[in-house]
């Protein structure tokens, strides 16, 4: 199953913030590299089936320095 794109709305260093596709809330996710696209499980997962959870979202980080 295709994870949804969930919107990134704020990087700051790499802790990237990003509206949610299953709660419409933001959530806040550390990254490792910019400049990638990561899929991560939903920050509110707790709330969610097994298969939302499973399934998670992605999202894409621009390179550092770049905007
Ligand atoms: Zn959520």
């Amino acid at each position: 199953m295709n994870a949804p794109d969930a919107e990134v709305v704020r990087v700051r260093g790499h802790v990237v913030t990003v509206t949610c596709p299953y709660c419409g809330r933001a959530h806040a996710h550390q990254v490792e590299h910019l400049g990638t696209t990561e899929r991560r499980g939903p920050g509110c997962g707790l709330f969610r089936s097994t298969t939302d959870r499973t399934t998670g979202y992605r999202f894409t980080t621009r390179r550092e320095g770049t905007q």
